[in-house]
């Protein structure tokens, strides 16, 4: 049956994205959108633009999620639609910002850049953390336990290269992307390409790599070509050419700003802001009824999911509880936004990550994940001369210590006052997915579509928690939402 009503609850950069194409795709449905935030967006709505005093310009902060890769689809089909190109602003693949990125390795001061295959390989201090992994890659044969669907990602690249690779890159990669353990992440669900390169390259995953036949890359450009055709993209492609990672003059939130102001625009969408949703249930006749803190209950003959998991889990009646909702924990992240008075604050490069320490994690370390350094990775996003901003992520709350900047960066001379700092407290806003993920999504997915259960596919759950993190992910979740309907 077609839907006639949808309610999408939550109102993240899944939940608009759902919205917004729910509305293109069934025009005469009405939609209800529902966030318990005043401003839409979640996640990516934390950015903040900030005057420096004595008319110094001014500075954008971001919270959350600050750049894209340009090849997720989903997205430059909004930046198309929405008529986001001018804001947008690219790092060039050719500039510092996308060619150096560097490492910490506690208990050592300063960053060393991650080098890539290039001649100073050989006195790069990398070399040592490096090598012996890239060794047993290349000698090592098929070595996957027979009966394993899945397993972490340092299992993974123990088990194809070497603990002490796996600790120094993996961990200070899965520091990056999800502020969390390499040793539960789950590599099918984060990382998949290497499992199936593993597979290609009979158990080698660089000899999968590197025997990729010119057959093999031809069928990866039609399938390419192919599924371009299911966005529409404009000549945005073209604003992509040659850009490693982009982002918009006035930062993430532009995003979730224009979804909403063309959400706000459709008079088929009703948008229920500043309201939280306390409970989903079905009635006696198997029809939805959603109750908030402000509005009568909500009658809807579909709906979409969009929240965080375990709160999804919260909502429902234990009579119909759907399964795997609380498995995955959460990482919650501090990240300080540091403005700087002057511009000699750190190497040309994108940032630095941070690794696990040889002797594991520990309750009064820093904490610290990584840093960006945001001048540089995006320089029109400021008008601020001279002067420089850096945002570090941290696993935990804690004050801001210059000190280990200072150390981490190898100054002699302690680190200039900074003119603004700006700390972000995100309580669990990335999921983990454990190994395993993957199957657990497809059984929920079976209880959900399921013509003995209760749901019969009225009622698909989507966003981070589900399929990928990233922004892309999500905006691709919104996209590909009801096409059973
Ligand atoms: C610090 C940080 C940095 C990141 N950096 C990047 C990056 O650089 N690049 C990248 O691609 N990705 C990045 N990400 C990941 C990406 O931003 C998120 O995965 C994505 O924004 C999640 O969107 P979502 O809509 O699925 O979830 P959310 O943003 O969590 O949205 C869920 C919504 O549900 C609402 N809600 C919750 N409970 C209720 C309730 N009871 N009633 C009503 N509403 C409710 C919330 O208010 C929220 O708006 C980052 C994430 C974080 C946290």
């Amino acid at each position: 049956m077609s839907p006639t009503h949808i309610a999408v609850l939550g109102g993240g950069l899944t939940g608009l994205s759902s919205a917004f194409h729910l509305s293109r795709r069934f025009p005469l449905a009405n939609i209800t959108l529902i966030d318990k935030q005043k401003s839409l967006g979640g996640w990516a709505s934390k950015t903040e633009r900030v005057q420096l005093p004595g008319g110094r310009g001014s500075v954008l902060l971001e919270g959350g999620p600050r750049t894209l890769r340009p090849n997720a689809k989903s997205a430059l089909e909004l930046i198309h639609l929405l008529g986001l190109q001018d804001s947008v602003l690219t790092t060039p693949k050719s500039s510092p910002a996308a060619k150096k990125r560097f490492l910490h390795v506690p208990g050592t001061p300063g960053i060393y850049e991650i080098p890539g295959l290039r001649l100073s390989y050989l006195w790069n201090e990398l070399r040592f953390f490096i090598s012996p992994g890239v060794s047993f890659e290349l000698i090592r044969g098929w070595n996957r336990p027979k009966d394993i669907l899945d397993e972490s990602f340092e299992s993974f690249l123990t088990r194809r290269g070497h603990p002490v690779t796996a600790r120094v890159l993996g961990s200070a990669l899965v520091h990056g992307i999800y502020a969390a353990d390499a040793r539960l992440l789950s590599v099918r669900a984060a990382f998949p390409k290497l499992w199936e390169l593993e597979e290609k390259g009979k158990g080698r995953i660089l000899w999968g790599l590197l025997t990729r036949s010119k057959k093999d890359k031809e069928e990866e450009r039609l399938r390419d070509e192919e599924d371009s055709k299911r966005y529409e993209l404009g000549d945005v492609t073209k604003l992509m050419d040659g850009t490693a990672v982009y982002s918009f003059r006035d930062g993430m939130s532009t995003l979730p700003k224009a979804l909403a102001r063309a959400i706000d625009k459709n008079p088929k969408i009703r948008v229920l802001s500043d309201t939280k949703i306390t409970s989903l249930r079905l009635d006696e006749e198997q029809a939805f009824e959603i109750t908030t803190n402000k509005t009568s209950p909500i009658l809807p003959s579909h709906v979409v999911s969009a929240l965080p998991l375990p709160v999804l889990y919260r909502l429902l009646p234990e009579s119909h509880s759907l399964p795997y909702l609380t498995t995955n924990p959460f990482s919650s992240v501090t990240a300080v936004n540091l403005v700087f008075p002057s511009d000699k604050i750190y190497p040309p490069g994108f940032g630095y990550l941070v690794c696990r320490p040889e002797d594991d994690y520990k309750a009064d370390d820093a904490g610290i994940l990584g840093v960006t350094f945001d001048s540089n990775a995006l320089p029109g996003q400021d008008d601020l001369t001279p002067g420089t901003r850096l945002t570090k992520v941290t696993r935990r709350n804690l004050p801001v210590v210059l000190a280990h900047l200072q150390y981490h960066l190898n100054r002699r001379a302690p680190l200039p006052e900074p003119l603004v700092v700006k700390k972000w407290e995100h309580r669990a806003c990335i999921p983990t997915p454990l190994p395993g993920h993957l199957e657990r999504m497809n059984k929920l997915r079976e209880a959900l579509v399921s013509e003995e259960g209760p749901w019969r596919g009225r009622l698909e759950v989507v966003g981070a928690g589900v399929k990928g993190v990233s922004v892309g992910d999500c905006l691709e979740s919104g996209k590909t939402v009801g096409m059973e309907w």
